[in-house]
Formats: structure tokens, sequence, C-alpha cells
């Protein structure tokens, strides 16, 4: 079986995908999964905050996507054992006018991540905040979508339009991008504002919203200007306990039969 494609995609900025991409890579690499981050941000945060510097940028998520270079040639080692990323620089920030005109420009990632065998268990991908040409390429390419929520007022507006998004997708291009999940972040549980974000997330999504809260956690802010995982930073941290409990949550949704996970979830 080939690795688990996920895109990280919430097209408002500063809810947490980064954070998300970084420490739930890092916390399913500690489990002893093979896993690749692919950064399509051209900010280059994830990279940044796992520490690749830019002498080691010079193949980057571009390069991938313009397709010339494989995986394999792009894919960079992080310190962390069984973690690889594909870092990016601000070059990705062109890709939109750069790639439209291509044949299949929304495929243009799928079709690299698919011409080679790929020996991880996950690919995560981290997107840029909006539902540009890269994104779209993220979820063409994808097994499924997790999105982070921050606990905030009005986080589940925009969340419909990221649907609209998905059902789109489904229907074009990629017919069966399934949701891995929402996930609360930020969340402040002394605070009856993330109380009520995270009960009408449930309400409305259901089995959809993960169990794991992230909580609000400085040292998971702290830590990507470390370049460390929060695992490496801080293990005994709230947010480090939270993102390993996210791994744990996530993998076992995929290797209990669908059937007896509804039964374990009563
Ligand atoms: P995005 O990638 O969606 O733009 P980030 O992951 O970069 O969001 O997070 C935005 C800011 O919030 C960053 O400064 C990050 O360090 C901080 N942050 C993210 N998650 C948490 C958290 N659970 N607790 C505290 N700070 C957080
Ligand atoms: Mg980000």
């Amino acid at each position: 079986m080939g690795p688990r494609i996920i895109s990280i995609v919430n097209q408002k900025g500063g809810v947490g995908k980064t954070t998300t991409a970084t420490n739930l890579s890092a916390a399913l690499a500690a489990t002893g999964k093979s896993v690749l981050l692919v950064d399509l941000d051209p900010q280059g945060n994830a990279s940044t905050g796992l520490g690749i510097d830019g002498a080691r940028r010079s193949l980057t998520t571009y390069d991938l996507i313009a397709g010339e270079h494989e995986v394999s040639e792009v894919a960079i080692e992080t310190r962390y054992s069984g973690l690889s990323i594909v870092p990016a620089t601000t070059d990705l920030s062109s890709a939109d006018l750069d790639f439209a005109g291509a044949q299949n420009r929304v495929s243009l990632l799928k079709r690299r991540l698919q011409s080679t065998p790929l020996d991880y268990d996950y690919i995560l991908i981290d997107c840029p905040p909006s539902l540009n040409i890269l994104t779209i390429n993220a979820m063409v390419a994808s097994d499924s979508v997790l999105i982070p929520l921050q606990a905030e007022f009005f986080a589940l507006e925009g969340l419909s339009q990221l649907m609209l998004t998905i059902r789109q997708i489904r229907s074009t291009a990629n017919a069966s991008l399934g949701i891995e999940g929402v996930v609360l972040t930020m969340y402040d549980r002394r605070n009856n504002l993330s109380q009520q974000v995270e009960a009408d997330a449930r309400d409305n999504l259901g089995d959809l919203v993960f169990r794991t809260l992230i909580p609000r956690n400085v040292r998971l802010s702290e830590a990507p200007s470390f370049a460390m995982s929060i695992l490496d930073y801080d293990p005994a941290s709230a947010g480090a306990r939270a993102y390993v409990a996210l791994a744990e949550e996530l993998i076992a949704r995929h290797s209990v039969p669908q059937e007896a996970s509804h039964v374990a979830a009563r």
C-alpha cells in the first residue's frame, strides 16, 4: 500500500496549519512511522520551523511541481528520525502565474507523487492560507484533508467555502478525496468561547471532529524559533502531549475497521 497523503488545509491564516503539520509529522515519526512533510506555503514556515536553513533549500517544492525532479531528489532528512521534508522558498509565490498555462495544472503535484513508488507511511502537505492553485494541487493529490479550526469567534465561518471546494474537487479531479478530520486548535478550556466553538463544531460535524483538542500553549509558539518540533523542545508540555495524542488518534482511525471504530466511540 502506498503512503496516506493528507493535506492540511484552511484558507484562513494563523489557525495552526503549520504548527499542526510540523508537530503532527514529528509525532507520527516518533511512533515509528515514516513521514514526508511537503511544505507548500511560499512562506516556508514549516521548513524554517524544522531547522532547514536556506542553504539546504537548493531544490524545493517548486522544482517538484515544475516536474523536473522526483520526490527522492527534493526530499531532505530532518534531524528527526523517520521525518523528511520537501522545503519551500518564496519562489512558490509565483506558481499561480508560472503554471497557469500548464496542462493539467491542478494535478502537477499528484503526478509527481505518483510517478515513482514512495516508501512513506504518511505524506503531510502544509498548505498556504488560501484556496489557490497550490492548495488545489494538494487536495487533488491527497487521500484526505485535515482541517485545523481555531477555537475562536467565526471559526466555523469559511468552513462552508472549504467544504464547497472539496465537493468541487470530488466532482472533477479527485472523486475519492476524504475528510481526515477537523482538529480544534488554540483551545482554552477555561474560556466559554472555546467550549462554544467545540460544541458547535461537534453538533455540525459530528465524528469528523477529532476527540483530541490542541490547547493554546506558549511552548508551541516558541518551538519553531528554536528550529525544533514540540516533542523535542518541550516533550512534557501540554502541546507536545496533545500532538502525540492526535497522532495516536489518527493512526487508530485507520487501523480499526470502520464498524469497530463506531462501536469503540460509544
Ligand atoms: P497557519 O499555518 O494556519 O498560518 P500557524 O501554525 O503558523 O498557522 O500558527 C499561527 C501562530 O499561532 C504562530 O505564531 C504559532 O506559533 C501560533 N500557534 C499555533 N498553534 C498554537 C497553539 N496551540 N498555542 C499557541 N500558539 C499557537
Ligand atoms: Mg502556515
